[in-house]
């Protein structure tokens, strides 16, 4: 179980993320929806440190980090056990797929060379890129290039995956293959926070719903709530608009 509570991040004088309060269950999905630079995707990486949050309490089941006193401990813990699926997929280009999805087997979790490509050949096949784990990013489609971000994820085995607008950056007619990888995910039990446009996945997806702007949360509950019969009139002009 993943647990936000009064968390909050300022770039300088700006409050991008205002006192947010948020609990995902094992195995659950949230998606986060709402307009662009509401501070979705500062949320998500102050999740994993990749922003520093001002205030706040983030724990991951039992361990529970006070963000103002974070060691570095404290911060390897939450990294080891989040992943991140990037908008950009964020591959490293002088690596071939497999040796992207070893990347943080070997450097991260310590595994060893030889089981860190077992691992990462099995998500691989998992995600149906079984031929094309001796390609370079650049050798890859946009879509194949996101598969190998969520294998890389998957196959790190976190407690929670953290996705934020994973196919905003592609074709259209990749977005389907993307959608059912994460699909299949989310079917397995795996614990997602999933930040996207996609409407109709959304819903078809999560068990629970979040409508962010601003910095906070607005409006949260079942996909069948928030688009049916949202509640507030900002939750419900963001909907019409999109739409
Ligand atoms: P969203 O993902 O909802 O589009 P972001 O979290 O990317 O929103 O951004 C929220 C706000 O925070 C925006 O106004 C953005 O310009 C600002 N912001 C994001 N990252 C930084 C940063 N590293 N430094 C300064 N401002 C930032
Ligand atoms: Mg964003």
């Amino acid at each position: 179980m993943i647990q936000i509570k009064g968390l909050h991040k300022k770039f300088g004088k700006h409050h991008v993320v205002k006192d947010v309060n948020l609990t995902v269950e094992d195995g659950q999905v949230i998606a986060i929806i709402g307009p662009s630079g509401s501070g979705k995707s500062t949320l998500l990486r102050c999740i994993d440190f990749l922003e520093t949050p001002q205030s706040g309490v983030i724990a991951l089941d039992d361990f529970t980090v006070d963000v103002t006193k974070a060691s570095k401990r404290d911060i390897l813990y939450l990294r080891r056990n989040t992943a991140m699926v990037f908008q950009q997929f964020n591959l490293l280009k002088y690596k071939t797929a497999v040796e992207n999805v070893m990347e943080g087997l070997v450097t991260v979790q310590k595994m060893n060379e030889k089981e860190a490509r077992v691992t990462a050949n099995t998500y691989l096949d998992h995600v149906g890129l079984h031929d094309r784990k001796d390609y370079y990013p650049r050798e890859l489609s946009g879509g194949q290039q996101q598969r190998v971000g969520i294998a890389r994820a998957l196959a790190l085995n976190p407690k929670v995956i953290l996705f934020d607008e994973p196919t905003s950056a592609l074709d259209p007619e990749m977005v389907g293959e993307v959608l059912a990888v994460i699909r299949a995910a989310a079917k397995e039990g795996r614990t997602m926070i999933i930040v996207s446009h996609e409407m109709s996945f959304v819903r078809e997806i999560a068990d629970r719903v979040v409508f962010f702007e601003e910095g906070s949360i607005v409006e949260e509950g079942t996909p069948e709530e928030v688009f049916r019969q949202p509640k507030n009139e900002r939750t419900k002009q963001f909907l019409a608009r999109v739409n």
